[in-house]
């Protein structure tokens, strides 16, 4: 039996057999096409070529700038190899007359290829074959992405064990019947472990080699509540978490009834409980779990997984319905928060390259930069205000400007579909995500731009302590309850207030029960959490008395170290 210890990211007991999966394993399997689609693959693998070609030329762009002409050199040979009749015909010509799909005619005519190269005795021209492999992999990369359900090959329930998961990944995780998942890589609030949390998939991250250390079939316990990987468990361990697994499923049932009870103190001071929204998966569960509204809706997940940003039409379509479903309870629609980990395939090329992304073009940033995918989102959000309370909530804002600039964008959305005929009621509401210190700094002004705000904590952490959240290596600095963030928080609420105005707050901070008593003391209006711990949350807040708080809170601003604050509130029990 061997235990391993990482980060617990998602919690949960899952026990079952390792499915083991390997990093950079490109599997080209051999489809049959039917004859009347041929030509719809061919136009698929034409697409892939466009695509590598444009990766060559902005590779040139950096090469150029930061190696010089020579070097740029090889970026020549790639795009002579991606013209030769060997890659623009010959593939094409497999696809029509084999009826095979485009991955498998290039693999099986760059293997070809490689045997005809492995003959040569000349070592330089040779050695070119490492050129044809690595433009071949390129192009599978865009072919395997445009069509591929990742992790498709996973086997029903198992437990999924890789280096990395990526958020888009993640999506796909229900679908597969994973029991759990664990990872080297990774931190608590990735949005890879908040997915995770939102379907309600045990997972640990941040575990360095568990990928190594496991074998396919190997039996595993995961523990996503302590952060444990159990590997070849004893008997005895089995036993014990099997129990454990039973006395889990015994305390949720008792949470029901909870369900539709007011959120408020014991000496009654009302609260506003939300839920966040990460995937549509969750709606129906959401919603059953009657919350005051829907203070974080990630939109993100929409522009996972594809190549063509989401139509007007289908964000309007999904908007609505999650509007409907709420009303009239409000729901706020984040603009996409795309960059950080959260990467695309939609050919928005920066936030791929950035040496360090989660400072880099994400969020509103990101959208200030490519505006017309930006106003094809608030158009939708404003047509779906029709169907119920819909508010719009920015990410990342750091300045007056991009309020400034998204709010012009707003109006113009506003101006233009009303000039189509579009009935609109009252002008949305528009409020900011409060995640980055120099937001907190200089709320007084941002405040007279937005109409509500909303604490992120998770990227507020990071941001105050620079600690990258998805970086293992920095995974025990990553701290809710360090004085300064405390001191950032308050700050916050202290602004947000004197000007009169609604604060929340959306991080997972929201949803762990030994900070939600220093949050209450903060005297924040809302609560956005998690559906997973919705109703444990609730059960937390009902047992608080809210006069308790401030002086516990009041306390917790005059020490000077984290482990006295978790002292402190494990005194208060
Ligand atoms: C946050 O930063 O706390 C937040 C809620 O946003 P996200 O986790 O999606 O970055
Ligand atoms: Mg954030």
């Amino acid at each position: 039996m061997i235990i391993i210890k990482g980060v617990p990211a998602s919690p949960g007991i899952a026990i079952g057999k390792a499915y083991v999966l390997e990093d950079e394993e490109i599997v080209v399997s051999r489809q049959e096409i039917p004859k009347d689609k041929v030509h719809l693959e061919v136009k698929r693998f034409k697409q892939a070529l466009e695509k590598t070609h444009r990766d060559l030329d902005n590779t040139e762009v950096k090469v150029l700038k930061t190696l010089g002409r020579e070097h740029a050199k090889l970026i020549d040979a790639h795009r002579l190899i991606l013209r030769d009749p060997l890659i623009t015909k010959e593939v094409p010509r497999r696809i029509v007359e084999e009826h095979v799909n485009a991955e498998f005619a290039l693999s099986e005519t760059l293997e070809r290829v490689n045997q005809a190269f492995e003959k040569i005795e000349d070592e330089f021209f040779r050695d070119r074959r490492h050129d044809l492999f690595d433009v071949g992999k390129r192009l599978l990369e865009h072919l395997l992405r445009q069509e591929r359900k990742p992790l498709s090959t996973v086997r029903e329930s198992a437990i999924l064990i890789a280096r990395n998961l990526l958020p888009s990944d993640t999506l796909h995780l229900r679908e597969a019947k994973v029991l759990g998942f664990a990872t080297d890589l990774g931190g608590r609030t990735s949005h890879t472990a908040i997915l995770a949390q939102s379907l309600e998939i045990p997972a640990v991250v941040g575990l360095s080699d568990v990928s190594r250390q496991v074998k396919s079939g190997d039996v595993v316990i995961l523990d996503g509540t302590q952060g444990l990987v159990i590997i070849s468990p004893s008997a005895e361990a089995l036993g014990r978490y099997e129990k454990a697994q039973q006395k889990v499923l015994q305390e949720e049932k008792a949470l029901e009834v909870l369900r539709g009870l007011p959120c408020q103190t014991t000496d009654g001071r009302r609260l506003e409980l939300l839920a966040n929204l990460d995937s549509l998966d969750e709606i129906k569960t959401l919603v059953s779990l009657r919350p005051d509204g829907i203070g974080l809706f990630r939109s993100e997940f929409l522009y996972l997984n594809r190549t063509v940003a989401p139509s007007e039409e289908e964000q309007t379509r999904v908007y609505s319905q999650v509007a409907e479903s709420l009303s009239p309870q409000p729901v706020i629609i984040r603009t996409a928060d795309i960059g950080g980990d959260r990467l695309t395939e939609l050919g928005l090329e920066a936030p791929k390259e950035e040496v360090n992304p989660f400072m880099g073009l994400r969020g509103i940033r990101l959208f200030l930069r490519y505006p017309e995918i930006f106003k094809i989102q608030l158009r939708a959000i404003l047509r779906a205000s029709c169907k119920g309370r819909v508010k719009v909530l920015l990410p990342m804002v750091s300045s007056l400007g991009e309020i400034r600039s998204a709010k012009r964008l707003l109006v113009q959305a506003h101006q233009e579909l009303v000039s189509e005929g579009v009935k609109l009621e009252s002008p949305v509401e528009m409020g900011m995500m409060v995640e980055i210190p120099a937001a907190v700094v200089l709320l007084d002004f941002l405040l007279e731009e937005v109409d509500f705000v909303s604490l992120g904590t998770n990227d507020l952490i990071q941001y105050v302590l620079a600690v990258d959240r998805v970086n293992e290596h920095v995974s025990h600095l990553y701290d809710p309850f360090h004085p300064s963030v405390l001191r950032f928080l308050q700050m916050a609420v202290e602004s947000v207030h004197k000007k009169g105005k609604w604060v929340s707050v959306c991080g997972e901070m929201a949803s762990d029960h030994r900070a939600v008593p220093l949050l209450v003391g903060l005297g924040v209006d809302a609560f956005s959490v998690s559906t997973r711990m919705f109703l444990r949350i609730k059960q937390t807040m009902r047992s608080l008395k809210f006069s308790d708080t401030k002086p516990l809170l009041g306390k917790a601003l005059t020490m000077a170290t984290s482990e006295e604050v978790q002292k402190l509130l494990e005194e208060r029990g």
